[in-house]
């Protein structure tokens, strides 16, 4: 090879040929004889200079020479009786050292992202940090040169601004100090309350749980929800996708699941990606009013946020859920919502001029996805049997799921809430389509109780669905047909729940086998619902034993099936 090593010198003043001359020998010495040394004026580094060669810095700036003139006097010991001769004694043999260090420039930037030079070899996912102590997370590394992405604003970052590596991937701070707080993807505070101080900090990015370490799903996670505890159970440590068009209900089923778990011993993270800031205030101000922020954190990346906040948010969300669960708790966490997670990294991914693949997504899209979703695991007893539920979310357009990112996601999770735009404009809320919604690992973890309630319902819901098809026109209807429309007209009814109000187990058991015995068969469909609500409480009150019962044993008897038929008819029997 012939090509000339390029030594680059900074400093205020340019150099003198005798200073010059002593450099040149020293580079020939070290680096060879094929060497070109090139000044560069540089007003900030005042007495002395820095040289560059390749990856190597040598600094001899008056900075640099304080910086390690302070290291060495921290080696000397405090308890010594003559401190200050050695102090002396070390001044005056101190000699300043050549330390190598990498020191990258910024080469081009905007909206969020850096392309760096000279960090040969800085690592993927090493958070590196400017002249002005922002910070930047490698995400992109090319032979030449590499790409960062920006935490916070880079309006101060120009071309020229120095990098320097920090040899550490990014990791956020962790702790009991969290819950109840609103902090961004950096895990810092943002609401107002005070900063967050932690000894302990978590990567961002880790792998995923072994197949050793963890066990099966097998205890519920309860949403509160008749229409999806009975027919789409969800177990602690499963992934269940919730998936519809825009405002369909998506974000009401994770605040309700979240409130549901008062009492229950479950962390619940809620990390909103993209959304606007005065939605997290509400959602905020919703879960506090209902004693669920006690237990809470929200991790915000707002949509007035850069890109590279949206995309980490989710990480970060993770690492602290992580913590809690090598802590052997119970954690849920809900992704609201990787659809714009997924455009964020697809915006980043173009700035960094990575070639575009299918609807423009990078080719790792699915990689993205599917390594945030494998860190959701129930984890074995040795492990400490703690778990991460994870609900993540995404958003159709015009119901079509097998778009992009949708079918991506559906082959990453156990199961999928399909919320249908039409039902929820009919008024059936939560507007979950039974025909095309499943939990595939669910069943085990569901109650006894409510497994054993709602057997049929499924089966009878795809009946009516059926039959309301193929009635539509027709006028003339025989007594069994219209029975059975009226029979799944008040399953319909049922299921519809009112935002924030989430049923018990024993409500839901008491609910499923009433409905599925027909015994409201002769109740208008208007007041199917208020009847059950009167059912239920008639029976809190004059049968307590039912509810203990189920609450305590997690199971639905023969003998409390027949009670409950008896005190339903009882009810309705006074009602005439
Ligand atoms: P987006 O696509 O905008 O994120 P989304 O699918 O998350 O919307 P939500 O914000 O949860 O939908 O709900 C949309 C609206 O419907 C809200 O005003 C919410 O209060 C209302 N809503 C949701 N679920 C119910 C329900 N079960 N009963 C009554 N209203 C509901
Ligand atoms: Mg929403």
């Amino acid at each position: 090879m012939n090509d000339k090593i390029i030594a680059t010198l900074r400093s205020d003043q340019q150099p003198s040929s005798v200073q010059k001359d002593k450099i040149l020998t020293f580079l020939n010495k070290k680096y060879g004889e094929n060497i070109e040394l090139i000044w560069e004026k540089d007003d900030e580094i005042s007495h002395g200079f820095i040289l560059q060669v390749g990856a190597d810095v040598y600094d001899w700036s008056m900075i640099g020479k304080i910086n390690q003139l302070r290291s060495s006097l921290e080696k000397v010991s405090i308890d010594s009786d003559n401190y200050v001769s050695l102090i002396k004694e070390n001044v005056k043999n101190w000699n300043p050292e050549v330390n190598s260090m990498e020191i990258g420039y910024v080469e081009e930037t905007g909206d969020g992202i850096a392309i760096v030079s000279g960090l040969k070899s800085v690592n993927y996912g090493e958070i590196v940090y400017f002249e002005n102590g922002q910070k930047a997370l490698v995400q992109d590394i090319q032979s030449e040169d590499i790409g960062c992405m920006i935490f916070g604003k880079d309006d101060e970052i120009l071309e020229g601004t120095k990098v320097y590596r920090t040899g550490k991937t990014a990791g956020i701070p962790v702790g009991n100090m969290m819950l109840g707080r609103v902090v961004n993807a950096l895990g810092e505070s943002i609401d107002g309350l005070g900063d967050l101080k932690s000894d302990e900090y978590y990567p961002i990015e880790k792998p995923a749980p072994e197949i050793l370490d963890r066990k099966s799903v097998d205890r519920p996670l309860e949403t509160g929800l008749l229409s999806i505890d009975s027919m789409f159970p969800i177990g602690r440590g499963q992934r269940e996708l919730i998936i519809g068009d825009r405002q369909t209900g998506k974000t009401a089923i994770a605040m309700d699941t979240i409130v549901n778990q008062k009492g229950k011993n479950v962390i619940c993270i809620y990390v909103a990606i993209g959304q606007k800031a005065s939605s997290i205030a509400q959602i905020t101000e919703n879960l506090k009013k209902r004693g669920a922020l006690d237990y809470t954190i929200i991790v915000a990346a707002t949509a007035s946020q850069s890109s590279s906040m949206q995309y980490i948010a989710p990480y970060s969300g993770t690492a602290i859920a992580e913590y809690f669960m090598d802590h052997g708790k119970d954690v849920l966490i809900v992704y609201d919502d990787l659809s714009k997670h997924a455009i964020a990294y697809r915006t980043i991914s173009l700035l960094l001029g990575r070639s575009p693949g299918r609807e423009a997504y990078p080719g790792d899209v699915f990689y993205l996805h599917s390594r945030l979703l494998e860190r959701s695991a129930q984890l074995s007893d040795e492990r400490g049997g703690g778990s991460i539920t994870a609900l993540p979310i995404v958003e159709t357009q015009a119901g079509d799921i097998s778009s992009y990112i949708p079918t991506n996601v559906i082959s990453i999770t156990d199961g999928q809430i399909f919320l249908e735009s039409d039902l929820f404009f009919s008024g059936q809320r939560p507007a979950v389509n039974v025909g095309l919604s499943v939990s595939r690992v669910g069943g085990a973890a569901q109650t006894k109780a409510v497994k054993k309630a709602a057997s049929t319902l499924r089966l009878e819901l795809a009946q009516y669905r059926e039959m309301e098809i193929f009635t539509q026109f027709s006028s003339d209807l025989d007594e069994t047909t219209k029975n059975q429309l009226k029979f799944g007209k008040g399953l319909m009814q049922l299921l519809k729940q009112n935002q924030y109000s989430p049923l018990s187990q024993s409500e839901q058991v008491i609910t499923l086998v009433v409905a599925l015995n027909k015994m409201l068969l002769n109740v208008e469909e208007k007041d199917v619902k208020s009847t059950m609500y009167g059912i239920i409480s008639y029976i809190k009150n004059h049968k307590p034993a039912i509810i203990e019962e189920i609450e305590l044993k997690n199971v639905l008897s023969d003998n409390v099936k027949e009670q409950i038929i008896l005190s339903a008819g009882e009810y309705l029997e006074a009602r005439k």
